[in-house]
């Protein structure tokens, strides 16, 4: 399984070439352009390393550097800053954010590769998942089949990557926004309505065999949990 190397560049040009290079060396290249969204595909993701250049339109990389030291699931991740600045104090400023390394630009492309190997080295190996379980629901990641107990549980496309992410992110509340960003894509016109009318679909379906593990939560979306309050 490919190291996840995530990309953090605003300068178009730059980052197409380290992708790339990155890509050539069998790393898994997940480019971000801008700041905003980046902590929030950091955690959907959980890359090996992480790419991060200073100057960034809507959050700083420095900004960015403390977001991810601050948050417990994702602050292991290696950061390399990339900076155009060479001053000794930024370097500073940087390695205080958090940062694992420092690369002035203009920089070679060796070198970078070199840096990044040094960070994996440090980094666990990707171990492929290949099966979530949830209590009695288990869910065959390579076979992409679901089970109840010993029951075969048939799901469509749609209810299968719903069930996917919640049984990844079990407890977590996801709003029916997101879930349509991420299981449907950002692309496709879909109502929010059609996030519950899967959902139920997903729930009849799983719920033949066994008690209702998905919780509604009122005005903000659902979750998996073992014991749901029902508010619907
Ligand atoms: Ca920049």
């Amino acid at each position: 399984m490919a190291h996840k190397v995530m990309l953090v560049e605003d300068e178009e040009a730059l980052a197409l070439l380290l992708k790339y290079n990155l890509e050539k060396e069998g790393y898994e290249v997940l480019w971000e352009a801008r700041g905003g969204k980046v902590i929030s595909e950091i955690e959907k993701n959980m890359p090996s390393v992480i790419i991060l250049d200073w100057m960034l339109p809507e959050i700083s990389g420095v900004e960015l550097c403390k977001m991810v030291r601050n948050k417990p699931d994702i602050k292991a991740i290696p950061i390399i800053m990339l900076t155009a600045k060479g001053e000794e104090e930024d370097k500073i400023k940087g390695l205080t954010a958090g940062a694992d390394d420092y690369v002035t630009k203009p920089f070679s492309i060796p070198e970078l590769m070199a840096r990044v190997k040094s960070q994996l080295r440090r980094a666990p190996e990707p171990i492929a998942e290949k099966e979530l379980i949830f209590e009695d629901i288990r869910m065959d990641l390579v076979a992409k089949k679901v089970y109840r107990g010993d029951n075969y549980v048939h799901l469509g496309p749609t209810e299968f990557r719903l069930l996917k992410m919640l049984m990844e992110n079990v407890g977590k509340v996801f709003s029916r926004e997101y879930l349509l960003k991420t299981v449907w894509g950002d692309n496709i016109y879909v109502e929010s309505r059609t996030v519950d009318v899967h959902i139920r679909r997903l729930r009849k379906t799983l719920n033949q065999f066994g008690s209702d593990y998905i919780r509604t939560v009122r005005a903000s979306g659902y979750a998996l949990d073992k014991n749901p309050i029902k508010e619907d």
